[in-house]
């Protein structure tokens, strides 16, 4: 058996069938990715939009290509013909050009709004409000070419656990709001993109619905 396969079935025997696992295969080169593919994995998660468009024309067509970085408005056009899911949507203005580029290649794109839940500074994203003031002022009909599948989130970067489950305990609340107050009729909104390597097992407790593992898969970066 493959190193990675067998690293995948360590992980998929902790967490539940319904939770999908996003090899984070940035900086890594495509021999190992497809090693991955050979081994079953099929979505693949990148956050550089260069390296996205330079690797996804080499593996099969089934493979889903997800963006889970700091996408820059002005890059949107490259990838809308064929990414599987952004992310890391951090502001109106990046959902307006998604909506537009999408609309131009006729797709629907399956988006995530980021929250910023750690207790660190970011320059990047929403808050917990501001996300679901979000929602209470978009029409999800203004976004024909958006899916708005849900919410992802990164925790703080400590040993303590405690923290850690207090932040994705934040996400999980907040997307259980929207969904029940605000999007209760729209069906697609359902994921939420929360763990990687160091704090999955935290995640998953939370109710995560897709985790991104990238260091435990493949090894340092
Ligand atoms: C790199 C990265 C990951 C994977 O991190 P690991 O610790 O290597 O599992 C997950 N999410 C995002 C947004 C990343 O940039």
């Amino acid at each position: 058996m493959s190193d990675f396969k067998s690293k995948l079935e360590k992980i998929r025997a902790v967490v539940p069938e319904h939770v999908k696992i996003i090899a984070v295969s940035k900086t890594k080169p495509i021999e190992v990715l497809s090693e991955a593919y050979a081994a079953g994995q099929r979505i693949f998660g990148e956050n550089k939009v260069q390296e996205l468009v330079s690797k996804y024309p080499l593996l099969e067509g089934d493979t889903e290509w997800h963006m889970i970085g700091h996408l820059q408005t002005n890059k949107v056009k490259m990838i809308a013909p064929f990414i599987s899911m952004i992310h890391a949507v951090d502001s109106l203005k990046l959902l307006d050009k998604i909506q537009n580029e999408a609309s131009k290649v006729n797709r629907k794109i399956p988006c995530l709004i980021q929250a910023h839940i750690a207790k660190e500074e970011t320059k990047f994203g929403f808050s917990p409000d501001e996300v679901y003031s979000l929602f209470q002022d978009l029409r999800t009909e203004d976004y024909p070419n958006v899916v708005f599948s849900g919410l992802m989130g990164m925790a703080s970067f400590t040993d303590d656990e405690e923290l850690v489950l207090e932040e994705f305990g934040i996400l999980k609340e907040l997307f259980d709001r929207i969904k029940s107050e605000i999007l209760s009729d729209y069906d697609p909104f359902v994921e939420l993109s929360m763990g990687m390597t160091s704090d999955f097992h935290l995640a998953i407790q939370k109710g995560s619905t897709m985790i991104r593992i990238g260091t435990l898969l493949f090894g340092g970066r």
